[in-house]
């Protein structure tokens, strides 16, 4: 696979402008992989005049959905056809296990075709008649696409986050400029060679890698951004919005979490640790939804931290490439320093260090980090209160229900939650009370591409995925006629 170190801008690699480069690192080794060009905001205007003429004057939202349908599904298909060199080189970018990462490119494939049936949809949907009470009156309402998107990702899940945007904007048929992380560019780009495989008219995607200063800032203040759609962390979000409001921009926002997953002691200790394990541990809790908070009633508390000690103890971990790994390095120097910052903060105040929290032997190089754990966290701990987006869970025992709920409850964000019983109706109960945009019962972070994701409170605003995802890139228009 050659890298280019240009950006994809309106549908041919092209140098930046002012000539710039960095380098994406390898986290299991802390080696160079690839030089990446870094955009300016000259490269950012050309992006954006791109997208706008795509709009504006290449037909691309005058299509049919059926025939952006076909689009997105070669796309899909494209996806697949390389799913084993994308999944290497996630794991390479990012430090995520090879399984998982073949993972993520099945369901990013996946994710186009989803959005290739909601564009063919669309067409019998995109007008309906609605009833007014004046009879001398007609009127349609009708579904437009919002314009040129702005689209920014985080690094944690580089390709599929780029689909859940690229997907539903394509199908709705805005036009997108894709701006990856700096930290994990490559299968962005990637996805830049398949668009022009699929021979997708010029300007409707551009992809321009480059510093969230240098190159995100430009896109979210430039004018001729109709929506911006964002993932990331809550102060990134911010200055998004404070942008998006200087010309009233449609924005959507997908943050950050500190979910909480409730215990009950009715509950199978196995499948507990089995998914607390999977909740927190699961790409190396570098996961906006990881339930990094884990209520567990008191009569299980014990028996439960015993298990889970042990099986965490055991979880192998390594280079992502490696057979077996199931824990792989955190990103970068940056959030390996965050994480280790954040867990000596926990001790600090007070939280008992039950397992992990150190390099484990045998891995002198590479941001490799073990399973922690840690119980006695007080609910105004650091380490209880903000996201730390690694693998580290804090773990707090409740009595009641009523205990239970109020304090998962209490947190400034609100994108997910889990509960676990086999008392249905009260997992069931507890799951309408936990103020959150994704609740799971009787297991942690499945996510499926039909179902609505996104966060209440500062976890975010708007849903992504399932056709709310496709409402995110939709105005709707009053056409009204008087006869
Ligand atoms: P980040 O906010 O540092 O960066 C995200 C993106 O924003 C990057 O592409 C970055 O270059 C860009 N950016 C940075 N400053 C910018 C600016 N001033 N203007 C425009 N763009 C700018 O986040 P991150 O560290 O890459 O990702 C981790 C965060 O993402 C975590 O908080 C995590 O919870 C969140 N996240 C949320 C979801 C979700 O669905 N809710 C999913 C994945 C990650």
């Amino acid at each position: 696979m050659t890298f280019t170190n240009q950006l994809f801008i309106n549908g041919q690699w092209v140098a930046p402008v002012r000539g710039g480069s960095f380098d994406t690192i390898d986290p299991a080794n802390e080696t160079a992989i690839a030089q990446v060009a870094a955009a300016t905001a000259e490269d950012v205007d050309r992006a954006v005049q791109a997208a706008r003429n795509a709009f504006d004057h290449g037909g691309w939202p005058e299509l049919s959905g059926k025939a952006r349908a076909g689009y997105l599904r070669r796309i899909a298909s494209l996806i697949r056809d390389r799913q084993q060199t994308l999944a290497e080189l996630e794991v390479r970018d990012n430090g995520k296990p090879l399984p998982e990462a073949l993972w993520d490119i099945g369901d990013t494939a996946y994710c186009f075709d989803f959005y290739a049936d909601l564009a063919e949809q669309l067409d019998a949907q995109q007008e309906k008649a609605v009833a007014l009470s004046d009879e001398r009156f007609s009127s349609v309402a009708r579904k437009e696409p919002v314009g040129v998107c702005g689209a920014i990702i985080p690094w944690n899940f580089p390709m599929l986050m780029a689909a859940w945007k690229v997907a539903p904007a394509l199908a709705a048929g805005c036009t997108v400029v894709l701006k990856p992380s700096e930290v994990t560019p490559l299968t962005a780009l990637q996805l830049a060679d398949i668009a022009r495989e699929a021979e997708l008219p010029p300007g409707v995607l551009n992809v321009i890698t480059g510093f969230g200063a240098d190159a995100g800032s430009p896109l979210t203040e430039h004018p001729d951004v109709d929506k911006l759609a964002f993932t990331g962390s809550v102060p990134t979000g911010r200055k998004i919005m404070q942008a998006a409001a200087a010309e009233i921009k449609n924005v959507s926002l997908e943050l950050g979490g500190k979910s909480a997953f409730i215990i009950f002691d009715d509950s199978d200790i196995e499948k507990a640790v089995e998914w607390i394990l999977f909740g927190i541990f699961w790409n190396k809790g570098e996961v906006c939804s990881a339930t990094s908070r884990v209520l567990v009633q008191r009569n299980l508390y014990d028996a439960l931290l015993a298990r889970l000690v042990e099986e965490a103890e055991r979880i192998r971990i390594g280079n992502g490439m490696a057979d077996g790994v199931l824990l792989g390095p955190l990103v970068n120097a940056a959030q390996y320093e965050k994480v280790q910052t954040a867990i000596a903060r926990g001790i600090e105040q007070g939280a008992t260090l039950l397992s992990g929290g150190k390099r484990p032997n045998g891995h002198d190089k590479g941001y490799f980090l073990q399973p922690t754990i840690f119980t006695d966290v007080s609910e105004e701990s650091d380490i209880w209160r903000e996201e730390i987006f690694g693998p580290v869970v804090c773990v707090r025992a409740f009595d009641d229900e009523a205990e239970a709920v109020a304090s998962a409850n209490r947190s400034r964000f609100g994108l997910a939650a889990a509960v676990m019983s086999p008392d249905l109706a009260r997992a069931e109960r507890v799951a309408r009370r936990l103020r959150a945009g994704i609740v799971w019962i009787n297991c942690s972070q499945p996510t499926f591409t039909e179902a609505p994701w996104g966060g209440y409170k500062q976890s975010g605003i708007g849903r992504e995925l399932g056709e709310w995802g496709l409402n995110n890139y939709l105005e709707t228009k009053q056409i009204t006629r008087y006869d």
